[in-house]
């Protein structure tokens, strides 16, 4: 544990908001500068194209991103050195290349990316079959990232840093030994209010909605299961809101149908999905007619297979780690109807999205630690870790196996992952890690890095 977290730890809260703030002001820096507003300028310049000239931008950001790719990477060089570069001239070409997964990043990961530390914005990925990987952004990929989720926010209504937005995501902002029933904070440099997704038991979430009526946001944002926690409380105890955001933006987690539809209902306004990953693929949206698109200018999406639905993505926004034809691990299935939207952004559908499993485990006092948090316990272990699975029998009790590269790992990881489960799953709760040679695979052959063998349980 650095020596920030444990000042947090233990500062009163109105200190901890203030910490919050102050990391924000300065995440804000490397996010919002002049590349940002450049892109965003010219993201709204991009929706007015035709489709012609959009596939030509795209083909046009493709080739230079290859090439570019090609002169700094020594991985890309060494893995394209029988291939003739100057063939490569349409979207379709791209299937010359080689697919890449993430052992083949992992492994190579200093000879994949192409800028040193120091200049990066670090992204941390535990991905869903657990595997640990710290990919590095360049300042003007992130701000351009950063510009394309504000863009796609602003096309229904919501100004980003204008406007309040409340988050429901995995940051630890209650300290363990907390005893006040405040799981908010405030940044003041977004206009946001984070909530904690680890506290959501049916006994703690009269204060979040207390919390919600009194901060009233312009948006939610965040993890989709939270959010519908929540729904379900204010549904099932008939509580009025006092406030109706413009839109909800959930992330990190498939959304369900059901899930969606409780949302709306209770929130009284729609719910906008979006895809992009921790590892920097290309996004898509959806817009005001709530269907999904895919972003042009931000990569290219591919079928794995002709069978599957599985994608791999070559991103623009990846210069740092780049990503070219990268089995991400998603599965997406493409809308191949030619009728425009009618939102009229010219751009291919997306008919759905499944990868993102909506897995979950129970912490010792019954909160649902989802699938987006349970990766993220793996997300400190630099580049060692090869698989990582999570088995619950018992509420409150977690076994972890994994799989490790003995050449880099370190005891000591161990301890930092113990740490990271008791700010995930609270101090009542048991974790018991165990070093397995490999971690045994479903008769499908998936792998699934959450196991909750606990059928239904009843808390109260
Ligand atoms: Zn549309």
């Amino acid at each position: 544990m650095g020596i920030l977290e444990k000042i947090y730890d233990n500062s009163p809260i109105a200190f901890q908001n203030f910490m919050v703030s102050v990391s924000g002001y300065q995440r804000n820096k490397t996010r919002y500068g002049k590349e940002y507003y450049d892109h965003l300028n010219f993201l709204k310049d991009f929706d007015t194209w035709s489709l012609k000239e959009k596939l030509n931008y795209q083909k046009k950001e493709l080739i230079d991103f290859i090439q570019y790719v090609k002169e700094n990477s020594i991985f890309y060089k060494e893995l394209y050195k029988d291939i003739d570069l100057s063939l490569i001239k349409e979207i379709e070409d791209l299937k010359k290349l080689p697919v890449v997964d993430k052992e083949m990043l992992r492994e190579n990961i200093n000879n994949v990316t192409t800028v040193p530390k120091k200049n990066a914005v670090e992204g941390h990925t535990g991905g869903t079959t657990g595997k640990s990987l710290v990919v590095l952004f360049t300042e003007k990929d992130m701000m351009k990232r950063m510009a394309m989720l504000d863009h796609f926010k602003a096309r229904v209504g919501f100004e980003h840093r204008k406007m309040k937005r409340a988050t429901f995501n995995g940051k630890h902002i209650v300290s363990p030994n907390q005893n006040k029933k405040v799981f908010w904070r405030y940044n003041m440099a977004s206009k946001q209010m984070i909530y904690s997704s680890f506290h959501l038991t049916e006994e703690n979430m009269k204060y979040y909605v207390a919390s919600l009526n009194k901060f009233k946001p312009d948006a939610i944002d965040g993890f989709f299961m939270s959010m519908c926690d929540i729904a379900g409380y204010i549904e099932r105890h008939k509580i009025e809101l006092n406030f109706t955001p413009i839109a909800l933006f959930p992330t990190s987690e498939t959304l369900t149908k059901s899930g969606r539809d409780l949302l709306e209902r209770v929130f009284k306004c729609k719910v906008y999905d979006q895809y992009a990953s921790s590892e920097g693929a290309p996004f898509i949206t959806e817009c005001e007619k709530q269907q999904l698109h895919i972003e042009l200018a931000s990569g290219v999406f591919e079928h794995y297979d002709e069978e599957s639905n599985e994608v791999l993505v070559t991103s623009f926004t990846t210069h740092g780690t780049p990503l070219i034809r990268y089995r991400i691990g998603d599965s997406i299935t493409f809308n191949d109807s030619l009728e425009p939207c009618e939102c009229n952004i010219t751009s291919p559908l997306v008919q759905e999205i499944q990868g993102r499993k909506l897995d979950f485990l129970y912490s010792a006092d019954g909160a649902k630690i989802n699938g987006g948090n349970i990766a993220n316990l793996f997300k400190n272990m630099p580049n060692a870790l090869i698989r990582a699975q999570t088995i619950q029998d018992t509420p409150g009790e977690v076994r972890i196996l994994l799989e490790v590269d003995k050449r880099i790992y370190k005891d000591e990881y161990d301890d930092i992952l113990r740490n990271e489960f008791l700010h995930k799953f609270g101090e009542k709760s048991k974790v018991d890690i165990q070093h397995v040679e490999e971690i045994p695979r479903e008769k499908s052959g998936k792998f699934r890095m959450i196991k909750n063998n606990v059928k239904e349980v009843n808390f109260r």
